[in-house]
């Protein structure tokens, strides 16, 4: 594997507006900006690569976040692009994408219904795949996006309360980038995953029981130790605990060593929810 300190992480903050039952409830608008590279949550800053007021376009976003990236995949590279925050902080209108999830730490095919628990393999290479997830080849973008769709109408058939059900998985789109040079034969690939991921708050210690708090175990533990794969690999340390879930397990040769990663911190302005988005944003310190 590649030099670990050639790894770019980058961590990128995003605050949407307040939406109307935040202003209806009469919440306070509380980031302040300073400069295009930090935050101030009262009284405290945090500073990012580059942080997004609530103003910020989706076109501003790409640009910033997954042009370079993009455009790396297509010269070989491998990336991965995720979005953290709390359930409604803007991630997945971030992503604009929504495959295969997990959901309880079982995987299930996006654009095969009947395949509900697929498991990670790995290759003779060594490098870590979902076995028998669909794959479909695209040429064009009109593909890629109806592939898209095509993912996202199967998640919300699959279940009751898409709300519910997306703040609880994580979503993972990949793309798979081959090129051939016909006359010199040279072959190029590369891929790219995005990564929606499940909503960060914390569960209340009280009302949950059952399958709910089963839930919230999985998701605070493949959120922790996402957290942790990304804190060695900043820090450069020499173990990477990319073993701990499937998640990190299955992004392992797109995170770290010769990759790109962006992660983009969504957050709610509201004074209502300054404690969750205060953890998140400290979430992204971690990273860098
Ligand atoms: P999450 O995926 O984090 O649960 P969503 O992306 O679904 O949250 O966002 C919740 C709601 O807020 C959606 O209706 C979305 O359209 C809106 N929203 C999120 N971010 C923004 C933004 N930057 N500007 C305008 N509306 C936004
Ligand atoms: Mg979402």
């Amino acid at each position: 594997m590649a030099d670990p300190a050639e790894c770019t992480i980058k961590v990128m903050c995003r605050f949407r507006p307040l939406n109307s039952s935040e202003v209806t409830r009469g919440d306070k608008y509380i980031p302040k900006f300073q400069g295009e590279d930090t935050i101030v949550i009262g009284g405290k800053p945090y500073m990012f690569d580059r942080v997004f007021q609530s103003s910020t376009t989706q076109e501003q976003v790409y640009n910033a976040c997954a042009q370079k990236i993009v455009k790396d995949v297509l010269e070989g590279y491998n990336g991965t692009i995720f979005a953290y925050g709390q359930t409604s902080s803007g991630k997945t209108h971030t992503m604009e994408v929504s495959y295969f999830e997990i959901y309880l730490d079982k995987i299930r095919d996006l654009l095969d219904v009947s395949k509900t628990n697929l498991s990670v393999h790995e290759d003779k290479n060594r490098v870590p795949y979902v076995k028998g997830c669909t794959e479909r080849f695209v040429c064009s973008p009109e593909e890629v996006m109806d592939t898209i769709d095509e993912g996202k109408s199967n998640r919300h058939v699959a279940v009751t309360n898409m709300n519910e059900h997306s703040s609880r998985s994580h979503s993972i789109f990949l793309i798979n980038v081959k090129q051939e040079n016909t006359q010199t034969e040279q072959k190029l690939s590369g891929k790219l995953y995005l990564v929606d991921l499940a909503g960060s708050e914390k569960v209340s210690k009280t009302g949950a029981e059952g399958a709910v708090l089963d839930e919230a175990k999985n998701i605070n533990k493949s959120l922790s130790s996402l957290g942790n794969v990304i804190s060695a690999l900043a820090e450069g340390s020499a173990y990477i605990p990319y073993r701990d879930s499937k998640m990190t397990r299955i992004l392992q040769d797109s995170l770290g060593g010769n990759c790109r990663t962006t992660i983009v911190i969504c957050c709610s302005p509201s004074s209502y929810n300054e404690a969750e988005t205060k953890s998140t944003l400290m979430f992204g310190q971690r990273a860098k």
